[in-house]
C-alpha cells in the first residue's frame, strides 16, 4: 500500500496504518498464509503433545538412572537411605516436646486469680485455690481474764488459763449450816461489785450417846448374848453409827441384871427407881447401876406402862398422874410420854 494515499489524515490513519503494518508484517516476512482458527489448534495441541512427551522421556530417564544407581550401590544404598529418615524423625519429636515444654512454661506463668480467706488469730491471708499466704496472722486479741471468765481472745472466743473468782471481804450469813442441811452466805465482789452467793458446808454431827436397839440378852445361867446399839446425832437424830455389843459382867453384876430382869417382869419401873429397888435388894449401887443400864428397858415404854398401873387402882388427874409418875423417879418428858399414852 502507497502510505502518500493514506498521509492525508494523520490522526486517524496513523492507527490504522499500524494496524495494517503489523498484519503486513505478518503477511511479509514469513509468506505465512493464517490457517483457520480449528487447523490452528489442532497445532497447538499437538505441539502441547509433543512438549510433554519430551518432559515425560527425561524425566523417565532420571528416574532410572537413580534407581539404577540405588540398586547398583546395593546395602550401602539402603543405609544412606535409612540415615536420611532418622534425622527427620528426631526433628518432628524435639518439636512436640518444645510444645509441650512451650504449654507447661506458659500454665505455669498464668497468675492464680486468687480467692482470699481473711486472716485469722492464728493463720495469715490464704489463697483457698493455691494456699498462697500473704502477710502475717492477726494474733489472738486478748480481753483480761475477770472474777468469772479466763483469758478470752475477743476476736475468735479461744479461752486460756482461769478465772479470777471473786472475791469477797465480808459475808453475812443468810442461814446457818446445821449438821443435816448447807448453809448460805451472801457477798459482794470487791472487784466486779457483784453479790455473790455461797453454800457454806455441812457442819459435824454431834456425837450423842448409845442407844441399845437389841439388848444383850442373859440367860437365867448367866449366858450372853451380844446385842446392838446405835448411836445417834445429838441435834439432828440421824445414826452415825451402829455396833454390836456386850458386856463383861462380874458374878455379883450377873445377879443384879438377873434381878433386874425379873423385876421388870413383875411390874413397871423407872430407871432410878429400878436402882433403888436393887439396892434394897442388897446389891451395891455400882452393881445396881450397871444391871439397870444393860436391862434393855425403854423408860418411856415403862412410864406408859405404870401409868396404866396407876389408873387401874385409882382416878388421876393429868397433873396429878405427871407428878405421881416424876415421884416415881421418871422424868417429866418420859411422865408426859407415859400420861399421853394412857389418853389424859
Ligand atoms: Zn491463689
Ligand atoms: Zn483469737
Ligand atoms: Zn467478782
Ligand atoms: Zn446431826
Amino acid at each position: 500500500m502507497d502510505e502518500d494515499e493514506r498521509g492525508l489524515e494523520p490522526g486517524e490513519t496513523g492507527q490504522v496504518q499500524s494496524e495494517n503494518n503489523e498484519a503486513a508484517g505478518l503477511e511479509n516476512s514469513d509468506n505465512f498464509e493464517a490457517p483457520p482458527a480449528k487447523e490452528r489448534d489442532e497445532i497447538k495441541s499437538e505441539i502441547e503433545g509433543l512438549q510433554d512427551e519430551q518432559e515425560d522421556a527425561a524425566s523417565s530417564s532420571v528416574d532410572e538412572e537413580v534407581s539404577s544407581a540405588s540398586i547398583s550401590e546395593g546395602k550401602g544404598g539402603k543405609e544412606y537411605i535409612k540415615k536420611q529418615s532418622k534425622p527427620v524423625d528426631l526433628r518432628k519429636i524435639m518439636g512436640v516436646i518444645g510444645a509441650i515444654v512451650f504449654l507447661i512454661v506458659v500454665v505455669q506463668l498464668i497468675p492464680c486469680q486468687h480467692e482470699w480467706v481473711p486472716a485469722t488469730c492464728e493463720s495469715p491471708k490464704t489463697c483457698k485455690k493455691c494456699e498462697a499466704t500473704e502477710g502475717e496472722p492477726l494474733g489472738h486479741d486478748w480481753q483480761k481474764a475477770t472474777c468469772e471468765e479466763p483469758r478470752t481472745c475477743k476476736r475468735c472466743g479461744e479461752q486460756k488459763g482461769k478465772s479470777l473468782g471473786h472475791v469477797c471481804g465480808d459475808w453475812a450469813v443468810e442461814k446457818e449450816a446445821s449438821c443435816s442441811e448447807m448453809g448460805i452466805e451472801k457477798g459482794t465482789c470487791l472487784r466486779c461489785g457483784k453479790e455473790v452467793t455461797q453454800t457454806i458446808e455441812k457442819l459435824p454431827h454431834t456425837e450423842g450417846e448409845w442407844v441399845i436397839t437389841r439388848p444383850v440378852s442373859v440367860a437365867s445361867d448367866g449366858a450372853l448374848t451380844p446385842g446392838t446399839r446405835e448411836m445417834f446425832c445429838a441435834v439432828c437424830g440421824e445414826t452415825i453409827s451402829s455396833e454390836t455389843y456386850t458386856i463383861e459382867m462380874t458374878t455379883s453384876q450377873k445377879n443384879a441384871f438377873r434381878t433386874a430382869l425379873s423385876y421388870l417382869d413383875l411390874m413397871a419401873f423407872s430407871y432410878s427407881g429400878l436402882i433403888e429397888q436393887l439396892e434394897f435388894e442388897g446389891y451395891t449401887t455400882e452393881d445396881a447401876t450397871f444391871a439397870v443400864d444393860n436391862c434393855g428397858a425403854d423408860w418411856n415404854e415403862q412410864a406408859a406402862e405404870k401409868a396404866a398401873d396407876y389408873l387401874d387402882l385409882m382416878g388421876f388427874s393429868r397433873y396429878g398422874l405427871i407428878d405421881q409418875l416424876m415421884f416415881e423417879g421418871f422424868t417429866y418428858e418420859q411422865a408426859v410420854y407415859g400420861a399421853d399414852a394412857v389418853g389424859l
